[in-house]
């Protein structure tokens, strides 16, 4: 027997219809290093339709793939509804990509426009000759007139563009099922892989980003969203502000500590997300140029694991809460959050805290060894996560087969390795990459990291597993000082001593001035090991 409910499609044509008239009042909120320019919900709304009908104008009729190549503000807030409303997918293009990625990935996704920010403009105009798709180029923030375009490609002013356009747009009614917006991830191995949101996703992520026992956004939240939007779609935090009226303060190409610092005494934000390497810097700043960041109610850390030392810092050193969030592209990104359960207080509420977190409903995971054998919930056993669900990705775009290394039998496998306890929390120990095998056992790199990380000297340190004759593999620590303290490797080795167990205990160390990042801001491991093998490491 079916439902006698109406089957109304979740389309973001209606979550912008909403975002836009309901919380017409709540701002988008853009920071251009000393002060700020607002745009009302309700501006945005016009902003977003002018935005269509010149998108529109430019042959936009269908499911063209749309390209952002911008950074986080009201521009690509705007692009964010305009694009998927009006039928089309938005692409956020990584600015961080090396060069034939982000051709590979115009290529793929067969992006036909790219909205290019200002700034970004000679980046971009270097790949745009190989960009074999694109047609027109909109230069928002920025002069136009900078960019030279090669043959068959238009360039556009984005204001002179809009400029003239009606602020209002029939937003046709979507099939929930039909792409919204794609990104690919940052190809640590192998070409990026393009994963494809549906309305539907997104809309039913956007939900989940709300409630309680994940992000918490809520009407009147003032929420700074430092990741990326060309990240992991920010988290979800763009559609989820405008889906329950929460403004957003976007940082925009300032993200260095120092201007981060200054925008958050101006807008005194109460919700922050970010990976832990803007953190960190963040924390570092804040030693040398004191200031009170209390009004963050909570901030928002994944992406890479957390240390449990940052976490401390933040709670004790500012009074500001940390929740630990893991997921990944595949994931829309939201996967698990930790909060500990209701009425688990003290040090027991530490402990779930510094857990990648519980899994949602809509979340089903499942932890399987090497030979496929589904393991117990019993917080012991250690295997590759899985999971389904309703906003995590099937397949990858244009695959003309579903790739076995990261999909079978309907769940998606996440290449993290973990254990979950009765209660539905996980514990990441490392990526399956990542974890070194010495002797027959395995090493976390995570677990050395967090270890090293907190001592008072150490600003970052990341681990790997370099050859070894005898054991295989054995972990390299590779750290970086505080400005103006000083370790050694035997004081360094005395402080793990307690810490960790002694045959795990790293007899390779370096120091480095800086750990190398990916395009999203994580420890790049690879170069890492690179730099080893290449003996470019003491
Ligand atoms: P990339 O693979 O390029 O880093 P993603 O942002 O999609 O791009 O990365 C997802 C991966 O990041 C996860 O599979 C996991 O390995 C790691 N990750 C995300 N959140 C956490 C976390 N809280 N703790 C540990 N690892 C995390």
């Amino acid at each position: 027997m079916l439902s006698t409910m109406q089957d109304l499609p979740l389309s973001l044509a209606r979550l912008l219809r909403h975002g836009t008239t309901v919380h017409s009042e709540a701002e988008v909120i853009t920071w251009n290093g000393s002060e700020s320019r607002r745009e009302t919900y309700g501006e945005l709304g016009k902003h977003a339709a002018k935005l269509a009908n010149a998108l529109r104008g430019l042959g936009v009729t269908g499911d063209q793939r749309v390209g952002t190549f911008m950074w986080n503000n009201a521009e690509h807030l705007a692009a964010y509804l305009a694009i998927p409303a009006m039928g089309a997918v938005l692409h956020t293009l990584n600015i961080r990509l090396f060069p034939e990625q982000l051709i590979f990935v115009a290529n793929h996704a067969e992006d036909q426009i790219v909205i290019v920010d200002g700034t970004l403009v000679p980046l971009l105009a270097k790949q745009l000759p190989e960009m074999k798709t694109v047609r027109h180029v909109i230069v928002a923030n920025g002069d136009a007139a900078t960019l030279q375009a090669p043959d068959g490609v238009q360039v556009h002013s984005y204001d002179a563009l809009l400029a003239d356009q009606p602020d209002t747009f029939d937003w046709p009614e979507i099939d929930e099922r039909s792409a919204a917006a794609m990104c690919y991830t940052s190809g640590t191995t192998g070409d990026p892989k393009g994963v494809v949101y549906s309305h539907r996703s997104i809309w039913l992520h956007s939900m989940q980003v709300c409630m309680s026992d994940s992000m918490r956004l809520a009407q009147g939240d003032k929420t700074l969203a430092i990741v990326p939007m060309f990240h992991a779609m920010s988290w979800g935090l763009p559609y989820a502000a405008l889906m329950v009226g929460a403004s957003l303060i976007m940082p925009d190409r300032h993200l260095q500590p120092a201007p981060i610092a200054k925008l958050l005494e101006a807008e005194k934000p109460d919700f922050a997300a970010a990976v832990p390497t803007v953190w960190s810097g963040l924390l570092a700043h804040l030693d040398a140029n004191p200031q009170d960041i209390s009004h963050l109610r909570e901030v928002v850390i994944g992406g890479s694991a957390v240390p449990p030392s940052m976490m401390h810092t933040f709670q004790e050193r500012h009074d500001v809460t940390v929740v630990h969030a893991w997921g990944m592209t595949e994931t829309s990104p939201l996967g698990s959050v930790a909060r500990p359960p209701h009425g688990v207080t003290g040090d027991e509420a530490w402990k779930y805290r510094y857990t990648q977190g519980r899994f949602p409903a809509s979340v089903t995971a499942r932890l399987v060894d090497d030979d496929g054998t589904v393991l117990p919930w019993d917080n012991e056993s250690v295997g590759e996560l899985e999971v389904q669900g309703p906003w995590i990705a099937a397949a990858y775009h244009g695959g003309s087969e579903i790739d076995p290394d990261k999909f079978h039998d309907g769940w998606l496998r996440t290449g993290d390795v973990g254990k979950i306890s009765a209660d539905g929390f996980l514990t990441l120990t490392d990526r399956a990459k990542d974890v070194i095998k010495s002797g027959g056992e395995w090493i976390s790199s995570v677990d050395l990291e967090n270890a090293v990380m907190g001592h008072p000297a150490i600003a970052e340190a990341a681990v790997v597993g370099i050859p070894d004759e005898k054991w295989d593999e054995r972990p390299l620590v590779a750290v970086v000082l505080k400005e103006g303290q000083q370790a050694t490797v035997e004081e360094l080795r005395d402080y793990l001593a307690d810490k960790v167990a002694k045959w795990q205990l790293p007899e390779y160390w370096t120091f480095i001035d800086e750990v190398p990042k990916t395009s999203v801001g994580k420890f790049d491991k690879k170069r890492i090991r690179a730099f080893h093998s290449e003996g470019k490491l003491d």
